[in-house]
């Protein structure tokens, strides 16, 4: 079959109106009608590795992410999506299609189909997007990179410097584990339908050691206990922590070993000092 120009808001209207679908908002689902922004999304990717695309829509970053991927799986929540995709997808050999929430494949079963490590890419759906890019993390030793559109206010807050007092846990593991970087803006007003904000292009690469030296489990337990309070200092927070179990005179301990002030903020303290942290408990 010949796929019809997908990034034209027309034949999009046309697609969606003769399959009588309602884009939903649960599914987040803003489809993208730009051929630049999807060309500048491929290249950001590189050619000839295997690749999981997040929520393919009707096919319009899928089908040209294959013409340089060597292989493809593509996952999709929507019932009413998949006969179109299948029927988009005929004359791509080398695309599998899965239909079913994402936060519900088991990477390391995709990986024994799909191959490894794979790059991740996607104009990911925002409702889900922290849980996935959480989950993309754990999953690090599959995964070689990747390539994520997300809203511009998320990306601020994972790529914030770690310590400015701007970022969130999940931007310390990202930034502990990868090199991240922001690629490039992209205006609502090329989505149909229109979204409220406008979203960003985010690249990160695993690293092949993680910027931190303690044990993994604890490093994530510190992180998390000093986004948990925010507003409290990083003595109370690894206090009242519901994930470190620590006594006040233990945390101070933890504390002047690792020469940090207790009356710090916890989301002031940068990569090394939490991984000083992690060390002395
Ligand atoms: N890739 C298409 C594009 O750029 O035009 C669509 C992107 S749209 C922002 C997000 C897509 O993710 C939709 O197709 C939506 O149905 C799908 N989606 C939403 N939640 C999902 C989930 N939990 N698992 C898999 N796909 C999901």
């Amino acid at each position: 079959m010949n796929v019809p120009k997908l990034t034209s808001p027309s034949v999009l209207k046309q697609i969606l109106d003769s399959n009588n679908i309602h884009l939903s908002k649960r599914y987040g689902q803003n489809f993208l009608c730009d051929e630049h922004i999807v060309d500048r999304i491929v290249s950001s990717t590189d050619s000839g590795n295997n690749q999981l695309e997040i929520g393919p829509g009707v096919g319009t970053l899928t089908l040209a992410l294959a013409r340089q991927a060597h292989r493809l799986v593509a996952v999709e929540i929507d019932d009413r999506l998949i006969p179109i995709l299948e029927t988009h997808f005929e004359s791509f050999p080398n695309i599998d299609l899965i239909h079913q929430d994402i936060l519900d494949v088991n990477f390391e079963d995709l990986s024994n189909s799909l191959g490894t490590p794979f790059d991740v890419v996607g104009n990911l759906p925002y409702q889900i997007t922290s849980p996935l890019l959480g989950k993309i993390v754990e999953s690090r030793h599959l995964i070689n990179q990747g390539v994520v559109m997300v809203q511009k206010e998320l990306a601020e807050k994972v790529l914030a410097p770690v310590g400015s007092g701007k970022g969130s846990s999940l931007g310390v593991f990202l930034q502990a584990f990868t090199e991240a970087e922001h690629l490039f803006n992209v205006p609502k007003t090329v989505f149909f339908p229109r979204p409220k904000v406008d979203s960003t292009v985010l690249r990160f690469r695993f690293l092949d050691q993680p910027r931190f030296t303690a044990d993994e489990e604890t490093f994530f337990k510190v992180v998390r206990s000093a986004f948990n309070l925010r507003r409290k200092t990083i003595r109370q927070a690894m206090i009242q922590s519901p994930f470190l179990s620590l006594k006040s005179d233990r945390a101070d301990a933890v504390l002047t070993d690792a020469n940090i002030d207790p009356k710090r903020r916890g989301e002031t303290l940068s990569l090394e000092e939490f991984d000083q942290i992690a060390q002395q408990i």
